[in-house]
């Protein structure tokens, strides 16, 4: 039953009935700003293809494609300070432009290494090619061959599935300009199939060629193969059994189109498992890396544990947008969530319904363990009674979880990133309680727990002919001093019965 499997499932169980073992996921992209949440999903969606297939006993790698000797085209807001320095390597490849920072290879390494770091923080495991390598080392060159030899057949495929008209001086390829290292700015004017002569004169908007015009060949490996043929080149050059991309490039007229008949019809070769996934978008639009609106994943990551993000991320269908909103509140449920699916997990598959098996199979994508027992939301409520690590350790009975959340909760603190419910101070004792308030801490029972703490209010507010509403309003300004807070019945818990019959003077 396919629709009652998760993403991850029905991908792996198509590559195992289609393709032959050992099975190659693909991906990439092209490194030219910080690090986003859809930088994550190109390698996380891949790496949960690669886990599944790797849970039922199959042999799987997973090439990630650092697409570097494209254009550098824009300078990213992060790098504004750079600018002036930046500006004059505008439209050559970006692993041709040096990194203001010195810290990396190049402009391109210098964010592949941001990713790099992201991806060993969610444990994510591949081969990282950087493209320009493999065509210095000429893997693409007879791909190049066969698209010059094929010229037109392939500009009649781009342009049949683009649903644009290419122009006249239309080349798959894209020469490197010998004289001043741009890519964007480089025609092919004529070719022997090996030689071609190329003129630097394009105007790009954002930089202009410097005119010069020369010859070259193939086997100098200074060229690029133009995206839309590019793609599909390397798909044979890797033995791609599958790849995603995102649902720009899966459009009408989308590269995917080009990719499928470029595969099939030209190079007459079998194609690899195509999928789609959702764009992720913030509180409701589009994430924009140029922009960078909203939390980023770097701040996300001091919130909430990686497994936590990984499991918000690769739960929904795959073709869903992820809408990330992280209020506290939202991220209060997802802890919550995770938890419930690390239950789950446990379970016996078949016997969960849908949605609950969409968890426990996200669940499994995204942590090997489950490093803490106590909720998330009590490690915060004792914390916020105690200011104090030890005796949240203690209390909660998780010591080994409570330092495991201990930073994370530490960083809600330090960004008052807290739900308004938790957002208070201990105050019974300091605060007039009202005698009602008073006769009601006093009937508590030594031994109570939670729940029955919580039903306690009730039964008082029905015998003292009370609104329970207003019972509860009356606790709250007793102890905390405000009108809400979090669950009575934990919070007198957390505090302890004849700690706060002591402090209420009840
Ligand atoms: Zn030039």
């Amino acid at each position: 039953m396919t629709e009652h499997k998760h993403w991850s499932e029905w991908l792996a169980e198509r590559v195992i009935e289609e393709k032959k073992e050992p099975y190659v996921i693909t991906g990439g992209m092209t490194t030219s700003g910080p690090v986003h949440f859809g930088t994550l999903c190109e390698f996380l969606f891949p790496a949960s293809v690669k886990r599944a297939l790797e849970a039922r006993g199959k042999k799987v790698s997973f090439y990630f494609v650092a697409d570097i000797l494209d254009a550098f085209d824009s300078v990213p807001l992060a790098m504004e300070e750079y600018k002036s320095q930046l500006e004059p390597h505008l439209g050559k490849p970006l692993c041709d432009v040096p990194d203001p920072t010195g810290k990396s290879k190049s402009f391109g390494d210098h964010y592949l290494d941001e990713a790099k770091v992201l991806m060993k923080k969610f444990g994510i495991e591949c081969t990282i090619v950087r493209i320009n390598e493999y065509y210095q080392q000429g893997k693409f060159d007879e791909w190049a061959r066969f698209y010059l030899k094929h010229e037109a057949d392939a500009k009649k495929i781009v342009e049949e599935t683009s649903g644009k008209e290419e122009k006249k001086d239309w080349s798959p390829l894209m020469p490197i300009c010998q004289n001043c290292g741009k890519i964007a700015t480089t025609r092919v004017l004529s070719h022997d199939g090996e030689n071609y002569e190329y003129v630097c004169d394009r105007d790009v908007k954002y930089t202009k060629g410097c005119g010069f015009k020369g010859k070259a060949k193939i086997a100098d490996h200074r060229y690029k193969i133009t995206w839309r043929l590019h793609w599909p080149a390397w798909k044979q050059i890797f033995h791609s059994s599958i790849e995603g991309a995102g649902m720009d490039h899966h459009t009408k007229g989308g590269s995917e189109d080009t990719c499928k008949e470029i595969t099939t019809k030209l190079m007459k070769a079998e194609y690899h498992i195509p999928f789609k996934y959702g764009f992720i978008l913030f509180q409701g639009k589009k994430y924009s890396k140029s922009k960078g609106i909203g939390m980023g994943i770097s701040d996300m990551v001091m919130l909430i544990p990686p497994e936590v993000i990984k499991y918000m991320l690769v739960k929904p269908d795959l073709e869903e947008n992820v809408d990330i909103n992280p209020t506290a509140e939202n991220m209060l449920k997802t802890m919550e969530d995770f938890q419930k699916a690390a239950e789950l997990y446990t379970k016996d598959m078949e016997a969960l319904n849908r949605h609950e098996r969409k968890m426990a199979i996200a669940y499994g994508l995204s942590t090997d363990k489950l490093r803490w027992k106590v909720p998330f939301i009590d490690v915060l409520l004792y914390y916020q009674i105690y200011k104090d690590w030890k005796e949240t350790a203690r209390l909660t009975g998780d010591p080994e979880g409570v330092e495991y959340l201990k930073p994370y909760i530490g960083e809600w603190i330090a960004r008052d990133f807290m739900p308004d419910d938790y957002r208070f101070k201990y105050q019974a004792g300091k605060i007039e309680a009202s005698e009602l308030a008073k006769r009601f801490v006093a009937s508590l029972k030594d031994d109570m727990d939670a729940l029955a703490v919580h039903n306690a209010v009730f039964d008082f507010a029905k015998a003292n002919g009370t609104d329970p509403k207003a019972m509860f309003g009356e606790l709250y300004q007793a102890i905390l001093g405000k009108e809400r807070g979090p669950r009575m019945g934990k919070l007198i818990i957390a505090i302890g019965i004849s700690r706060l019959k002591k402090d209420m003077g009840s």
